[in-house]
């Protein structure tokens, strides 16, 4: 059987890795459109736009694995044609024929129309090893930064110009920072950590456009101000990468539809990581996740080989900014309930959310212990008691 994968990220190279381990003797190939072979992106907001991590650390596998394991990666090469029916792919290096077809195309981050002066010169974002070249020489000690968008993404790369010596304002549309992943008290927590290193950041304040020469220099408030501008750093989001699955037909829902197994509306063709949406108790979700893109591509790779299980996510997520480390498990949707525990050290703290009664997801800021305890809960299906969680005098370990 011949299995081809379109993109070539982390979902992708996760896939490879348990087709093999689980004995499929048969053709492997990757598509990706970049020209790195796979690679993490976490780094790219954190250590690596810091200048603190080189290049190679980002290589997700050695050059020569992927001959020792017999898979084919063709980088620098971009898919963009799906034919259903004669089951093959156009792409820049020809066709190519496959048995079982997996997308994991993962997602694009949103720009700024050129009419918005998304088009100036020094207006970057933040998704690939391209864009760090880009953005990396212009972060230099006095330069003025606005980062517009308070999401993890936005405020890593705040906090790393920051930690360059750049002068940083971050821009949030919306009431507060984080506003669509976490609750007020996690947001609080890292407002004041910003604010603390010298961060300005603007919650509830739109952007009208940005203007410049060709060089962007000015960025204009919508409530009339405007605010001088070296770089501008655009965290607002991504989309889903639908358009080759669309394009075939595929049923497409907030990303490419899957059911429970990771399989499209097509029945030989999967998909997963940041691009796909699958079924989850009655929900569809799509996770950004590192932890999702692996756990998901590796439930595919088992599917298409006949296993025929369900995806069980268990959601996790971290966050670096300065010396903190917010480390997050579970999903907060749906919170009614919201309980802040201090940690041991004035620094830490956890955030724990619940939803009729039963702890969904928990938050933790520099405190590892309170993050393992709340994940090991949640994905043993248990909760805890809110009152002890809220009291520091209970050892996190008596919670489990
Ligand atoms: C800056 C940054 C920081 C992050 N930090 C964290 C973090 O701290 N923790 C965490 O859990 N997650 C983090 N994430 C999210 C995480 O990296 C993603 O969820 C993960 O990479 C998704 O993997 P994927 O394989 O689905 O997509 P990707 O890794 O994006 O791979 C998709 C690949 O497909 C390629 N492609 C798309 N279309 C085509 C085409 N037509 N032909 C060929 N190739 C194509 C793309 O170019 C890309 O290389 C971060 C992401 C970014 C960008």
């Amino acid at each position: 059987m011949n299995i081809l994968i379109l993109g070539a990220g982390q979902a992708a190279a996760a896939m490879a890795a348990k087709l093999r381990a689980q004995g499929h003797d048969g053709g492997i190939t990757l598509i990706g459109e970049e020209a790195a072979p796979p690679y993490q992106r976490p780094p790219l907001s954190k250590a690596y736009l810091l200048g603190e991590m080189p290049i190679e650390r980002l290589t997700l596998r050695a050059d020569d694995w992927w001959t020792d394991q017999d898979i084919r990666l063709l980088t620098d090469t971009q898919a963009t044609r799906i034919d259903r029916a004669a089951k093959r792919v156009e792409t820049s290096a020809g066709l190519l024929p496959y048995d079982q077809l997996a997308l994991t195309l993962g997602a694009s981050p949103r720009r700024l129309p050129a009419a918005l002066g998304g088009a100036l010169r020094g207006v970057h974002t933040v998704r690939g090893i391209a864009d760090i070249q880009q953005v990396q020489p212009a972060l230099t000690p006095g330069k003025r930064l606005v980062v517009i968008g308070g999401g993890y993404i936005g405020l890593e790369a705040a906090a790393v110009a920051r930690k360059l010596g750049l002068e940083v304002t971050v821009v949030e549309a919306a009431p507060r920072i984080l506003g669509r992943v976490a609750a007020p008290e996690t947001a609080d927590l890292i407002r004041d950590l910003h604010q603390a290193h010298g961060v300005t950041i603007l919650e509830g304040t739109g952007i009208d456009g940005l203007e410049g020469d060709s060089h962007v220099r000015t960025v204009r408030l919508a409530d009339g101000r405007r605010l001088p501008a070296d770089l501008v750093v655009l965290g607002i989001g991504v989309a889903p990468e639908t358009a080759l699955a669309a394009e075939a037909g595929l049923t497409i829902d907030n990303g490419i539809a899957c059911d429970a197994q990771g399989r499209t509306s097509d029945p030989t063709i999967w998909a997963a990581g940041d691009c796909a949406s699958f079924l989850w108790q009655g929900q569809r979700l799509r996770l950004e996740s590192v932890g999702n893109a692996i756990d998901m591509a590796e439930l595919v790779a088992e599917n298409m080989l006949g296993a025929g299980k369900d995806y069980a996510p268990k959601p996790w997520f971290w966050s670096d900014q300065y010396d903190a480390k917010l480390q997050i498990a579970g999903l907060n949707a749906g919170y009614d309930r919201i309980l802040t525990r201090p940690g041991e050290t004035a620094r830490a703290s956890s955030v724990w959310y619940y939803r009729d009664g039963r702890l969904i997801a928990v938050d933790a800021l520099n405190d590892a212990r309170a993050y393992m305890v709340g994940k090991r809960l949640i994905e043993g299906g248990r909760t805890a008691d809110p009152a002890r969680v809220a009291d520091p005098a209970v050892p996190l370990k008596e919670l489990l």
